[in-house]
Order: structure tokens, then C-alpha cells, then sequence
């Protein structure tokens, strides 16, 4: 049996409210929903992180995206919808097995925060084009 909680949802050794399954992915509730509505997509093959995910494997996860989000959409009618994925404790990662959480949002108060302070001083467009030429040279090696 694995060892991981949400590889033993795959294989069905524990329970899952399961919403979307297909060769690759499942979705199911969230066992703490943070709104209503609130899923996790995953790959059934365990990922540890996006890092740790081909193109292909990411590909065959995003797919099933659209078509979750519109149904919760329909179901629930929200004000709008967060995609979040953490990746590492640092980011609130939990559970080290990749997961996307789709998150129903209905108003300022719902149990969902999530805050940007931009810091324009710090980064103005010179420095934007050195960070992006040094991304850029990692991405085209
Ligand atoms: P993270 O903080 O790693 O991005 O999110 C992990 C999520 O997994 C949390 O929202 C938590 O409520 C959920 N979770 C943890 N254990 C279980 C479980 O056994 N079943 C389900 N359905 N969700 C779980
Ligand atoms: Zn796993």
C-alpha cells in the first residue's frame, strides 16, 4: 500500500469524494475546504512537486482544468475562482504529492486571502530585463 495520503486516494485504499478521474488525473474534495466547492486536481502518478513533473505529465493535468472549473462554475455560481499550487513548505506546501487547488471564490470574507505587495522600487525595467535575460539563458540552454 503506499504511503502517501494522496496515492492511497488513487489506488482507493482511503476514502476520496471524488469528482474527475481519467487515465492520468483525478479531482476530488478537499477534506478542509477553504470555500465551497474547494478541489484538489492530481496526477495519479506520484509527483512530489512541479519540479518533479514532465511536460507531458503537466500537460495531462492542466488539461482537465477547463472543464472542472466550468463545472464548478455552473455549480456554484462564485464571483471567481484561484487556481493555487504550492510548491515547498515555504509555500504552504502539506502534502508531497502534487496538487492544484481550485478554489471557488464568493467575496472578501469567504476564508480565502491572498495578497500581493508589489515592490516596483526594488525591481524598475532595468533590472526586470537582467533578471529576464538570465532566466531566458537557463531556459534556452
Ligand atoms: P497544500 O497546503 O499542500 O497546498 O494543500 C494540501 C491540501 O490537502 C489541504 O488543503 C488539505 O486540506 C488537503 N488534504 C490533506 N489531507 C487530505 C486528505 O486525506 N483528503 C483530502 N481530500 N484532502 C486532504
Ligand atoms: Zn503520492
Amino acid at each position: 500500500m503506499a504511503s502517501c495520503i494522496f496515492c492511497k486516494i488513487v489506488e482507493g485504499s482511503i476514502p476520496g469524494e471524488k469528482v474527475y478521474e481519467d487515465e492520468h488525473v483525478i479531482a476530488f474534495m478537499d477534506i478542509m475546504p477553504v470555500t465551497k466547492g474547494h478541489v484538489l486536481l492530481i496526477p495519479k502518478k506520484h509527483c512530489e512537486n512541479l519540479y518533479d513533473m514532465t511536460e507531458e505529465e503537466a500537460a495531462n493535468l492542466f488539461k482537465a482544468a477547463p472543464k472542472i472549473a466550468t463545472a464548478l462554475k455552473e455549480e456554484f455560481q462564485p464571483a471567481g475562482m484561484n487556481l493555487l499550487q504550492n510548491n515547498g513548505s515555504f509555500a504552504g506546501q502539506t502534502v508531497y504529492h502534487f496538487h492544484m487547488h481550485l478554489i471557488p471564490r464568493y467575496d472578501k470574507s469567504d476564508g480565502f486571502q491572498l495578497e500581493f505587495q508589489p515592490k516596483v522600487e526594488q525591481f524598475p525595467t532595468d533590472v526586470l530585463t537582467e533578471l529576464a535575460a538570465n532566466i531566458k539563458q537557463r531556459l534556452d540552454a
